[in-house]
């Protein structure tokens, strides 16, 4: 459902009933700073509606994905990076804690491979 969820952290912060620091807002992002950083740069682009992953949200609301995916770059090159990592944790047991749909946008370390 693209609807807001009154039980979701996430449509909170889109809705700014809850604070975050927020880096920048498109039509159908908001991006912020993710409280638990793991590297220098460590920002969250969501999309303003809710989709638990970011393949339901390519299958509800193509436009808005195409439109998140653009801005991690563009969020990468206010921080000063033309390299970053971005992950979709999808499902719990891949590490997803928060079911609306974020990109984490990581830069700033060398960031090595295997991820954990
Ligand atoms: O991929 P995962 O679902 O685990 O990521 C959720 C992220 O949301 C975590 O990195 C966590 O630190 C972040 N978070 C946040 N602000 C909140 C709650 C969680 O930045 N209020």
């Amino acid at each position: 459902m693209s609807t807001p969820d009154p039980d979701c952290l996430f449509c909170k912060i889109v809705a700014g009933d809850i604070p975050a620091e927020i880096v920048a807002e498109t039509e159908h992002t908001v991006a912020f700073r993710d409280i638990n950083a793991q590297a220098p740069t460590h920002v969250l682009v969501i999309p303003r509606v809710h989709e638990p992953d970011v393949a339901s949200l390519a299958a509800a609301a193509p436009e808005a994905a195409a439109a998140l995916l653009v801005e991690t770059r563009r969020i990468a090159q206010l921080e000063g990076h033309e390299a970053y990592r971005l992950v979709f944790n999808t499902g719990a047991e891949a590490g997803q804690s928060v079911f609306h749909t974020h990109g984490h946008v990581l830069a700033g370390r060398d960031l090595t491979w295997p991820p954990g």
